[in-house]
């Protein structure tokens, strides 16, 4: 695997808070003592400190120097010349109403690969939430390799979304192919999520950054990590911190799987960002039969959710059939993860109402 080079590797030093001036001045003080360059950054109340390139012994002194709670690793991709630079979210909240996921939680966000009606999306709706879904995922847009191929109900499909959203609390999550449709998407989704084939579409990720809604980021399946945790960048450097990456497989050689699940990227995300990361055991495997083994793989490796494709009738789906899972088949996974979460030692995200 890639690692992120040294050079540009920042360390970020969260400070305890309501540190007081003279100790936030003290820790400071000690990074340029041992020839850092500390930058002050400021969100709400709590202060954060950027660190260049950082050797052990320096990092084992200062995590346990007065005031600082904690040290995490991320990109030189902040922008240290202002003090107000936005930061990457820990948790991300689906919904007002609940769902948080991230921290100690994991979600799974579950549904047709597209909505291809309304009977078919509220049926997979109530079905998931029975479950203990806490999102119900569903294509509007659809990005088609084929362009005579179903390309997806657009606004009507959103409409969809949106009563389902009111008759069973998830929210929900759908993807904006171009910059003209964010605000449209923004304006039914609870997350706007970006497709794979649209990870490097730098004005896009722009303008999601800018929707006002939390933002679900897929993997390009050749992005490397270091060009994944750029494009989330894009997002947040808008004044968005809510982003949720998310590992949907990549090309090899490999015959016998649509995609190659690349999971050893979700703990080596870990090791450079906060953010909460996903896994799409969907397009990442392509054949339904993989879905639930490689589900509890993704939380083994320390994954904060899961986003499955689930169909009521998965041979006739208009996209997708072969990755999409029964109702019956996501009810039973849904019943096998707790056991695996509390063995992680983590908790199943809920939705409140
Ligand atoms: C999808 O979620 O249905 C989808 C098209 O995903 P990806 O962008 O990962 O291919
Ligand atoms: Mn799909």
């Amino acid at each position: 695997m890639r690692v992120i080079q040294e050079e540009h590797a920042v360390v970020m030093v969260v400070c305890e808070l309501g540190i007081s001036a003279e100790r936030l001045q003290a820790v400071e003080e000690e990074c340029r003592r041992r020839g850092l360059q500390p930058q002050r950054l400021q969100s709400g109340s709590r202060y954060f400190i950027t660190l260049a390139a950082l050797a052990n012994d320096h990092r084992l002194a200062l995590e346990h120097w007065p005031g600082v709670e904690r040290l995490v690793p991320t990109v030189n991709s902040f922008r240290p010349e202002t003090d107000s630079a936005p930061l990457a979210a820990q948790q991300v909240v689906l919904r007002p109403e609940g769902g948080v996921l991230g921290g100690v939680r994991i979600g799974v966000i579950a549904g047709p690969c597209s909505v291809e009606d309304r009977a078919m999306l509220l049926e997979t709706a109530h079905a998931v939430r029975e479950a203990g879904a806490i999102g119900l995922r569903g294509g509007a847009f659809k990005p088609r390799t084929n362009p005579y191929s179903f390309q997806g109900l657009g606004e009507k499909a959103l409409e969809f979304l949106a009563e389902a959203r009111e008759q069973t609390g998830l929210a929900v999550v759908t993807e904006a192919m171009s910059v003209q449709q964010v605000e449209l998407v923004a304006r039914y989704a609870d997350v706007v999520q970006i497709g794979a084939r649209n990870m490097h579409n730098f004005v896009l990720l722009s303008a999601a950054g800018r929707c006002g809604k939390p933002v679900l980021l897929k993997r390009g399946w050749s992005a490397t990590l270091e060009e994944l945790l750029h494009a989330a960048e894009y997002i947040i450097a808008e004044g968005n911190p809510q982003v949720i990456l998310c590992e949907r497989g990549v090309r090899t050689f490999e015959q016998h799987v649509r995609n190659t699940l690349s999971l050893s990227i979700v703990p080596a995300l870990k090791q450079h960002t906060p953010l909460p990361v996903i896994v799409d055991p969907s397009q990442g495997t392509g054949l339904r039969g993989l879905v639930n083994p490689m589900s509890k793989a993704a939380l083994a490796a320390g994954a904060d959710g899961l986003i499955i494709e689930v169909h009521p009738r998965p041979d006739a789906a208009l996209t997708d059939a072969e990755q999409s899972v029964s109702l019956e088949q996501f009810g039973e996974l849904m019943s096998e993860l707790p056991a695996l979460v509390t063995a992680l030692g983590r908790e199943m995200a809920i939705t409140n109402d």
